[in-house]
């Protein structure tokens, strides 16, 4: 049987920045494994099918073999990612403040399969009390006897760094966060090259999502088969879902990955508020295609959501339930992507403005058939023309929405 909040978020790690309590629960031993043989991590974390769960869902193991085998005369860097700064994404906040030092041994796990030295938990601003939680227990990750023994392994310390965010959306975006921990604006670089070769001032680095490391010390604790057990079927390990909007019990929910988007809702969620019908879902945070009531049955799971067009993201799910306006919905993210854009490439900061305009005008009962006719041709367009995801996402989220709802947006225009 599984349960809620099984490995990561499960009570017993929820002990704050309080390492003697994270030791006392086997805290610890996944590290203490990982320094008996580092040579066999990226082999491990391949075996048991590790993913990036910060949106991209990329194979971890090739992300660290590409920093691995990068020449260890130079510096290497490990970002954590913590920017977590879409809406409707609220896991990371909930693993800094709680438990801090699991991602910390994940971190340093990480560094010691990968040859980095300098490893730099990249915060969002706005998380104030994640941030100084995070400074307390790197205080007290620094002076402990693991710190010692990690140091002994390698003939010199690991340095860490708490480093707050630039705070923008797309400072999230790998290349974006290099350019931010750099102390510049973060503008998304062009790639190649990749992170791993030309990262933080030229260093190779790693870029990995807070919930990706959490994970890695339970890895090494339990085994890449006791991993795999943990999703459903083919996908491995556990996924925290982010469940908001028209649901009973919004929240974070550890699942197993390939757990049925109606479990989410209905089981786990207490299902849609007021007992309404199920609308749509914005899947992965609303920079995605939206799912509706015919897509209950997909396994939340990369692979899954994907081969329903859509994708698995942050795990944010946004419950939208009958009667809510989607023009009005759809508006709103576009407004906060066209507010995020960098300006960088032209089709994305015009794109995305123009199409807010458009929208802003069709859900205030100002639209023409034009403007409708516009904004279809603009989803053709400009896909791909951006440097990052963002013009992309939101391309996609406009898309999905006449795609289901035409009729939503012939019934608001101006007649
Ligand atoms: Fe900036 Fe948009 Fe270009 Fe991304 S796509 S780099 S946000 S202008």
């Amino acid at each position: 049987m599984k349960h809620l909040n099984q490995v990561l978020l499960h009570p017993n790690n929820r002990v704050g920045a309080d390492l003697d309590a994270w030791l006392a629960q086997a805290g610890g031993k996944g590290l203490q494994a990982a320094l008996q043989d580092p040579s066999s991590l990226v082999g491990l974390i391949e075996k048991a099918g590790l993913r990036g769960l910060g949106g991209s869902g990329f194979p971890v193991h090739v992300k660290w073999a590409a920093v691995a085998a990068q020449k260890a005369s130079r510096d290497k860097y490990l970002i954590c990612n913590g920017n977590e700064d879409e809406p409707g994404t609220f896991k990371d906040r909930v693993l800094l403040e709680e438990t801090p030092h699991q991602v910390i041994e994940g971190a340093t796990i990480a560094a010691l399969a990968t040859g980095i030295n300098r490893i730099v938990f990249y915060i969002n601003p706005d998380l104030e009390n994640c941030l100084e939680t995070m400074r307390r227990a790197v205080a007290q990750w620094k002076g402990s006897d693991l710190a010692k023994r990690t140091a002994a392994v390698l003939d010199k310390p690991l340095e860490y760094r708490v480093v707050p965010s630039s705070g923008h959306y797309i400072g999230g975006e790998e290349t974006a966060a290099i350019e931010s921990v750099e102390g510049k604006f973060p503008f998304p670089r062009g790639k190649p090259p990749y992170p791993a070769e030309y990262g933080v001032h030229g260093h190779p680095t790693l870029i990995n999502n807070m919930e990706t490391l959490a994970n890695v010390t339970h890895i090494v604790r339990n085994g890449a088969e006791w991993f795999r057990n943990q999703g459903i079927g083919e996908a491995s390990g556990t996924k925290i879902f982010c469940l908001s909007g028209d649901v009973l019990k919004p929240g974070p929910y550890e699942l197993p990955m390939g757990t049925p988007l109606k479990d989410l809702i209905y089981k786990y969620g207490g299902g849609v508020l007021l007992g309404k019908e199920l609308k749509a879902v914005f899947t992965g945070g609303p920079s995605n295609t939206i799912l509706t009531p015919k897509d209950l049955d997909v396994p939340l799971d990369f692979d899954s959501v994907r081969e329903r067009r859509s994708s698995l993201g942050t795990g944010a799910m946004i419950v939208i339930s009958e009667g809510t306006g989607i023009v009005k919905r759809v508006s709103e993210y576009v407004d906060f992507f066209a507010h995020s854009s960098c300006g960088q490439c032209p089709p994305c900061k015009t794109g995305t403005y123009y199409i807010s305009q458009l929208l802003g005008k069709i859900d205030t009962g100002q639209g023409r058939q034009a403007d409708l006719e516009s904004l279809v041709n603009l989803c053709e367009i400009l896909p791909g023309s951006g440097r990052c995801h963002l013009l992309d996402g939101a391309v996609k989220v406009l898309e999905s929405s006449l795609y289901h709802f035409m009729d939503e947006y012939k019934q608001a225009l101006k007649t």
